[in-house]
């Protein structure tokens, strides 16, 4: 993603996109951010990672064809299409950090938000520079383990856990756990992250995601039986849990935590707000986590 000619440093993927979709925010996923709405979602190649079973590989690694996309055109096709804003998604956002930069810019301008969805290994200095521009992000924590990340992912879970923090105390976050068949998906992996979410935030919403064999891995889907238990173990101490890549029956709903009434059901990327007043629980009034 970076070029050396002849002594000058160059992104070469600035502009360059691999995909461009409108998509429900819920398929960032984000739940608490704008539910319902839909976002125009883009993405490049390339990732700082490289996953043994990124469930999104030809884009991480280079293998899918890129088009141009100009930054006024962007922002007049969500505008157009009456998107909420842009996601800068599918591969990691920050390996193109110039142009989500300039890109974010742009939209800010015109009244839009913008979402990254990241696997938050970022050094804090250029972090600091984008995050005034972001309005929500889904950020990944594999597990809570340093050696799956140094074995698994090629990197290291400090910093994420350090983006986690920092992000979480200046705008809107949600935090994404793949359950990866035999490696992260015992009661104790997922206790460790259950218990570092409660503990930074507990109103953080977590989505355990199912995996599906992809890359260099061959097991089997995460057993059924582990994300059933993830969401149980989740809601001990959380009161935003769902699941993704799997039905679960309620498992994608919002429940009011003070009451218990549904305020957002969702099937799918199908939602509907069904009693929620602003952001407030439309049986009791008490204020809930989201941004609309
Ligand atoms: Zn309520």
């Amino acid at each position: 993603m970076r070029e050396n000619r002849d002594g000058i440093l160059y992104a070469s993927t600035y502009g360059k996109v691999s995909a461009v979709h409108l998509d429900p925010i819920e398929k960032k996923p984000l739940f608490h951010f704008h539910p319902g709405r839909e976002v125009l979602s883009i993405g490049s190649v390339g990732c700082n990672f490289r996953c043994l079973f990124c469930q999104n590989y030809p884009l991480v690694l280079g293998q899918a064809p890129l088009s141009t996309a100009g930054i006024p055109e962007l922002v007049r096709a969500a505008r157009e299409a009456g998107a909420v804003g842009i996601a800068y998604t599918y591969n990691e956002p920050m390996i193109w950090f110039e142009f989500v930069a300039d890109c974010a810019r742009a939209f800010r301008e015109a009244g839009m938000v913008n979402v990254l969805v990241t696997n938050g290994y970022v050094n804090p200095e250029p972090l600091s520079g984008l995050l005034p521009l972001v309005d929500a992000m889904n950020i990944d924590l594999k597990a809570m383990s340093g050696e799956f990340y140094r074995r698994l992912c090629g990197g290291s879970l400090e910093p994420v856990i350090e983006t986690i923090r920092t992000c979480a105390r200046s705008t809107h976050v949600e935090i994404t756990n793949l359950l990866v068949t035999g490696e992260n998906d015992s009661d104790e992996a997922i206790r460790q992250v259950v218990d570092f979410v409660a503990g930074t935030d507990r109103e953080i919403p977590l989505h355990f995601s199912r995996y599906f064999p992809q890359n260099r891995f061959t097991a089997p889907p995460t057993p059924t039986d582990r994300i059933d238990a993830a969401y149980r173990i989740g809601r001990e101490k959380l009161p935003f849990v769902y699941v993704g890549n799997y039905h679960l029956a309620g498992a994608e709903d919002t429940r009011c935590p003070s009451c218990g009434a549904t305020a957002v059901r969702r099937v799918g990327y199908r939602t509907s707000v069904v009693n929620l007043s602003g952001i407030r629980c439309a049986s009791c009034t008490a204020k809930l986590r989201f941004v609309i």
